[in-house]
């Protein structure tokens, strides 16, 4: 009792303590080998970490003021685009720069000219990229020691993209970060996280994104964040998502040089590193991002995405100079193999397109790793783990003595889940927020002109469990453990009225529509719960109607009774439960309704013999109306 007294007056003490300090305090610890750095020479272009020799990071006015004096420096070459509005209603704001003031999208890609998007501060309270990019800007555009990055690509730099979360500043945001001394927020003001909001698009802020992105349709995404997790040497760390045709030059040449070009500068540089465990020797994980986050999302657009960690830990110096390292190694090469990588993306599109035309292949969904690792050098710092009587577990204290340890790295993953390639899919016009979505994804439709009727190709599914816990604002579906494929494909007569959308597969976002409407898909409709009314009963019958009807099933079907018999004496649960026992028999007669569980949308084998509308994607203005501008 006393024990536990004064360890809660201690705790009181501490947390008094910690109130009056930022929190990085709390990781009070000995120098960090790496820290250090001298601070910078200041003149009238430093940016404002620089001025603050990285005690700081400028808030979102004077971000924005340092952008337009940028832009004042350089009017041909950069044009400063409002794209949209943040819910408490703050511009979002992208630089772009081109060399020779082509701002146009379509003139750039008939150029082959690349436009890389370098988006920054999605989580604001990992703010090093924005930082990173204000230096990289200045000396593109007004000092010119790196004007050569935009030879042949073209940027488009969102300085802070949750412009709503980074205004929610304040130097107890970020636990687990080493500055710098107030930062923003990881989520936008209705506290969703921007970076799990790529495909069910529920926030003001992605539907900006989406139009921006439907408008440049980049040829290379960067999303610059700063870890959690264990402590090891490496200040930069970064995974490149990629399956088309780009893999090759990606794998074999751009991650290699950013590896050289980065290590050259002086930072420590690692594949991003998720591990098993809690700590480094339990291995390496590989993995797929799904497209509810930036790279996931702009991988299913044919469009290579780089996810960008910097380490929590280390000073903000280290980690902004590491993350403009890694952004100048990325345009340096990017400009050198300009052709490759535009001509990789179009050739990644013609692929999309083709599929969706021949509709023969299947999409990955779901992936597992296949057990098989390979042994990487990690630049460690050694731990120990001492037993904490606070938690009743070990407690995990790293040193700075650094050590390169052999762990096992993940190297291969297998799909698990993949769906059929349809020639289009056929959403009925009452799911209006399912095909809201397609439509700010921008996504060509059709519409039916009037009913259509005919056999689909469908699925039939049993019902989810959902999340107890909310997750992004829903409570997504969650099949039972051991749940083989709980939507089985099934060929249906449907009827479709005027007005329901056909999404055709011959067109290069087709993956981002098959990955929201397969209902396996991790990010899917389903999954998210937009199509949670087809698992609901609608009509019940009375105990004393059901009881005649079941006796009237089994006088007529005799084969009934065994199975009812088999099904109580087998499922304690059912057995017990005289609602669900009834309606044994009413899911066996003409009034159960077919529907429950039935899946609406509809894969068609050829949209030959509908009724449609010619394609289309909505205008910006149609598609956001509504929404805050
Ligand atoms: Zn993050």
């Amino acid at each position: 009792m006393l024990m536990l007294r004064s360890l809660l007056l201690s705790f009181l003490a501490i947390s008094a303590f910690a109130q009056q300090l930022p929190n990085s305090s709390l990781l009070e610890l000995p120098p960090r080998p790496e820290q250090a750095a001298k601070c910078p020479q200041v003149n009238e272009w430093s940016t404002p970490a620089e001025k603050s020799c990285y005690r700081t990071t400028p808030r979102y006015d004077e971000t924005m003021d340092y952008v337009r004096r940028l832009a004042q420096a350089a009017p041909r070459q950069v044009k400063i685009e409002n794209f949209g509005s943040t819910g408490e209603g703050r511009a979002l704001v992208a630089v772009v720069v081109s060399r020779d003031g082509v701002f146009s999208p379509e003139a750039l890609h008939r150029a082959k000219r690349p436009v890389v998007f370098i988006q920054n501060s999605i989580h604001a309270g990992e703010m090093d990229g924005k930082d990173a990019s204000l230096a990289l800007l200045r000396d593109i555009l007004v000092t010119r020691t790196e004007a050569k990055l935009i030879e042949q690509a073209v940027l488009v730099i969102v300085p802070i993209y949750n412009a709503d979360g980074h205004e929610h500043f304040g130097p107890f945001n970020r636990i687990n970060q080493n500055g710098p001394e107030q930062m923003g927020w990881r989520t936008n003001a209705a506290q969703q996280n921007l970076n799990r909001d790529y495909l069910k698009v529920d926030t003001p802020e992605t539907r900006a994104f989406l139009r921006e992105w439907n408008r440049w349709l980049p040829d290379f995404l960067v999303d610059d964040h700063v870890t959690d997790g264990a402590d090891y040497q490496y200040d930069v760390t970064f995974s490149i998502e990629t399956d088309g045709p780009a893999s090759d030059w990606i794998h074999k040449t751009l991650e290699p040089e950013l590896f050289r070009r980065v290590t050259a500068s002086g930072h420590v540089i690692a594949p991003y590193l998720d591990f098993l465990g809690r700590t480094p020797d339990t291995g390496i994980a590989a993995g797929v991002s799904t497209p509810r986050f930036s790279t996931g999302f702009a991988k299913q657009q044919n469009r290579p995405g780089m996810l960008v960690e910097m380490h929590m830990l280390k000073d903000y110096q280290t980690r902004v100079t590491g993350n403009y390292e890694l952004l100048r190694a990325l345009l340096a090469v990017v400009n050198r193999d300009a052709p490759v990588l535009v001509e990789a993306n179009l050739r990644a599109d013609s692929e999309t397109i083709a599929r969706g035309r021949d509709h023969n292949g299947t999409l990955a969904l779901r992936y597992e790793p296949t057990g098989e690792t390979e042994p990487f050098a990690f630049k460690a710092y050694r731990w120990k783990i001492e037993h904490s009587e606070l938690s009743g577990a070990g407690w995990v204290q790293y040193s700075h003595d650094p050590v390169t340890i052999t762990v096992p790295r993940q190297t291969t993953l297998k799909v698990t889940d993949e769906a059929k390639i349809p020639a289009a899919y056929i959403v009925p016009a009452q799911w209006t927020e399912v095909i809201a979505r397609l439509e700010l994804h921008g996504l060509l439709l059709q519409r039916l002109t009037k009913d259509w009727a005919g056999e689909v190709e469908t699925y039939r599914c049993v019902t989810p469990e959902w999340q107890a816990q909310p997750f992004e604002g829903h409570h997504p579906a969650a099949w039972r453990k051991g749940e083989n494929k709980p939507c089985r494909p099934s060929r249906e007569k449907m009827d479709f009225p005027a007005g329901s959308v056909v999404v055709p597969m011959d067109q290069r976002a087709a993956r981002v529509a098959m990955q929201w409407l397969e209902p396996l898909g991790p990010d899917s409709a389903l999954q998210w719960g937009f199509f949670d009314s087809i698992f609901e009963q609608k009509e019940y019958g009375e105990d004393y109607v059901l009881e005649r009807l079941a006796r009237s099933l089994l006088d007529s079907n005799p084969k009934l009774a065994h199975e009812f018999e088999q099904k109580v004496a087998s499922d304690q649960k059912f057995a017990a439960s005289p609602h669900e026992r009834l309606n044994w028999f009413l899911q066996r007669s003409p009034w159960w309704d077919q529907r429950i569980g039935l899946y609406p949308v509809g894969k068609l084998d050829s949209i030959g013999p509908l009724p449609l509308s010619p394609r289309s994607s909505r205008t910006d203005t149609e598609a956001v109306s509504g929404t805050n501008r």
